[in-house]
């Protein structure tokens, strides 16, 4: 892969860049002062606080996020429980099969994600083959950087050669390590001796572990529960009646914002693997049968995305077609227009919060990866320094969930929709006596018109013909013993025509499922850069749609005359419902500006003598330092229009006076 670079171009400097994030407090590690002072002993791993900045970024993009998906495409949002009893997660099949294979160091007794573990392993010998044959290296130092070093002792990297073919069945195996199973995991544990690099002790063989947190509903045991690992199970069990609140028309989407939880074996990566964090998730119900058109979807077919498909996984490749929805439907690559469709509107999402249109590319999913209730799935995939990360997943859930809900509960959750041209059946009936059915089979009598009744249609056939022979049939009875005889004067066999005036059947669901804790810290790194005068402060681009602060203000120094106008201006945005700061500290302005850049704040109203002498104010863009210069009112109004999407900053640009006086950004 090639060196990660900021949006200026410079290499990649995660250490500074994650220091900028935690010490401006966008998020912080929980419990820190308890685990700095050497008070917690267990595993806390993998949950993180959102501070001021952290939280209005989450909370903006969870705004457009309602806007692009529930308002934009009419969904039906719901807010369910996040306890969820043991029955609702049995039947799913959360229970059984919601679940990573994870290995025992055999010494230390770590626990370990077999998969990435193999991942690790291989990808360190690949390093090391890299430094041995005098190649650049990527390293990750411990203090987290990237950086890319020749030689052969780089950090702690074994510098040690592969053969070509060793080099090759590796990378083939990074390809798709998504697809083995337990076993096939083992397999190459054994096969590649593969060990815990923390101490070089062998590994146990990979072992089931469920990722839900298990607890208890109320005081008793009787009543196990978990709290949810994605927010759709309450979806389904509201269908019927979301359908009915929709006048049962379909195709419909409901969706849902909420935390879930997972229990995930070792946590990595910052906020990217975390065992607690904010989903958005869409279940679109829709007609199985016509191919799961979808209505909108020429609005996304001409979007040229970058597609890795299933079939260049798994011989072992990464090379990435770009190539337009449309096409992508029409060769049967992604499998219909409603999963197309919600590719494309997922990508537009991405972009409209900033995300770098060359960092985004949707992975199928191999046949052992999917999920046990998806028959095809798709991941928006965004380019970080961890590699490649699963932001955003696309699952086709077909009728899994409504079904396995349904058989549960016998609830039929179902479509029911008038046919424009009835249905003529030709069908086997079955005509029970049932005042004679009674007094023959006594307390056996429901349970022998419970099997008549599930006869089959070809099992009637070849009974009416029984009958018309022999004048009995004999059934089996569940629950008794011998075959049972029934005799003509009971039923009869019938050929009939019904027609059908109304169609029923389970609707398929396609699931978008965005994590929102991966597409911050993911859409971050996206934005971030330095001036090339000041390479120890960061800049971060955020759209002014999702930036946490919209508006930075700072009096040009600490003269008490400039109080009154700074009040006054942030008392207006606030009416106005738009988020400021001032800075009136006694830094030099270029100084206040370059802190405030590192929160994304992406324009600045600096308030001079001139202000407070003709209430005229600059209004400074944060990527171009550019300033212009006019009246409150104006800039006020340029403000909003900018929020607004109305106008773009070269707009506002070209209408206003440019100001070149102080910046402060030389
Ligand atoms: P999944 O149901 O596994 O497809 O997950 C849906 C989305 O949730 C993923 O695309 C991720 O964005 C997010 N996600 C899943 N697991 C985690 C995790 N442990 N930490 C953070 N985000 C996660």
């Amino acid at each position: 892969m090639a060196e990660l670079t900021t949006l200026s171009g410079d290499p990649f400097d995660r250490t500074a860049f994650e220091s900028l994030l935690k010490r401006r407090l966008f998020y912080t590690e929980s419990f820190e002062i308890y685990r700095t002072s050497g008070n917690l002993t267990g595993d806390s791993r993998g949950l993180y606080d959102y501070g001021p900045p952290g939280c209005a970024l989450q909370s903006n993009i969870v705004d457009l996020w309602r806007k692009h998906f529930v308002l934009q495409e009419d969904m039906l949002e719901l807010d369910c429980t996040i306890l969820t009893p043991e029955e609702v997660f049995k039947t799913s099949g959360h229970v059984d099969k919601f679940e990573d294979w994870m290995c025992k160091d055999s010494k230390k007794g770590d626990f370990l994600r077999a998969d990435h573990l193999i991942e690790t392993v291989l990808e360190a010998r690949l390093k090391g083959d890299k430094a041995a044959r005098g190649l650049a290296v990527e390293v990750e130092k411990s203090d987290g950087t990237t950086k890319k070093r020749k030689g052969p002792k780089v950090n702690d990297i074994k510098a040690m050669k592969l053969d070509d073919a060793q080099v090759k069945e590796y990378e083939e195996i990074l390809a798709k390590i998504d697809n083995y199973d337990g076993p096939e995991l083992g397999a190459l544990i054994e096969k590649y001796d593969i060990r815990n690099p923390d101490g070089n002790s062998p590994v146990l063989p990979p072992v089931p572990f469920n990722l839900m947190f298990k607890t208890t509903l109320g005081p008793s045991s009787a009543s196990p529960g978990y709290l949810r690992p994605e927010t759709a199970q309450g979806q389904f069990l509201n269908f019927k009646k979301l359908l009915e609140y929709n006048q049962n028309s379909m195709p419909f989407a409901s969706a849902s914002i909420g935390k879930s939880f997972r229990n995930e074996i070792s946590p990595r990566s910052g906020l990217l693997r975390v065992r607690e964090f904010l989903m958005a998730e869409i279940e679109h119900f829709v007609d199985p049968e016509g191919g799961k058109k979808h209505p909108k979807f020429g609005l996304v077919k001409d979007l040229q995305l970058s597609f890795l498909n299933r079939s260049t996984q798994l011989a072992g490749k990464t090379d990435l077609q770009t190539t337009s929805l449309a096409d992508a439907v029409a060769r049967g690559m992604v499998d219909n227009e409603t999963l197309g469709y919600f590719l494309g509107r997922i990508y537009l999402f991405l972009l409209r919060i900033g995300v770098d249109k060359n960092k985004v590319r949707f992975r199928q999913h191999m046949a052992n990866e999917m999920a046990h209730y998806a028959t095809d799935c798709w991941d928006a995939e965004l380019q970080t320094t961890y590699g490649w990360i699963e932001c955003v997943g696309c699952a086709d859930r077909s009728a899994y969930d409504l079904t396995v809900h349904s058989k549960k509960t016998a609830e039929p959750l179902v479509v029911r929709e008038p046919r424009r041209e009835p249905l003529k059946v030709e069908e086997w009936q079955i005509d029970i006596n049932k005042a004679k059915l009674g007094p023959t089979f006594k307390k056996n009598a429901k349970a022998v018109e419970t099997a008549l009744t599930a006869l089959s249609q070809a099992e009637r056939e070849s009974s009416a013909a029984a009958l018309e022979k022999e004048g009995v049939i004999s059934i089996t009875v569940p629950n008794l013993p011998e075959k049972t005889e029934v005799s003509e004067d009971l039923i009869s066999i019938v050929k009939r025509t019904r027609v059908e005036n109304v169609r029923e059947y389970i609707p398929n669901v396609i699931e978008p499922s965005f994590g929102i804790g991966r597409i911050f810290y993911s859409l971050l790194e996206h934005v971030y850069w330095h001036r090339p005068n000041d390479p120890a402060r960061g800049v971060l681009s955020l759209p002014i749609t999702v930036a946490p602060t919209k508006v930075l203000i700072v009096p040009l120094s600490t003269h008490p005359d400039f109080a009154p106008l700074t009040l006054a201006i942030s008392e207006t945005l606030r009416a106005q419902g738009i988020s400021c700061r001032s800075d009136d500290s006694s830094a030099s302005i270029g100084k206040r500006y370059a802190r405030n850049d590192e929160l994304g704040i992406p324009l600045g109203i600096t308030v001079d003598f001139d202000s407070v002498k003709d209430g005229t104010i600059t209004l400074r863009e944060r990527d171009s330092t550019k300033q212009v210069r006019a009246s409150q009112e104006d800039i006020f109004s340029a403000i909003k229009s900018l929020i607004d999407g109305r106008e773009t900053w070269e707009d506002v640009f070209k209408r206003l006076p440019e100001f070149l006086g102080q910046s402060g950004d030389e």
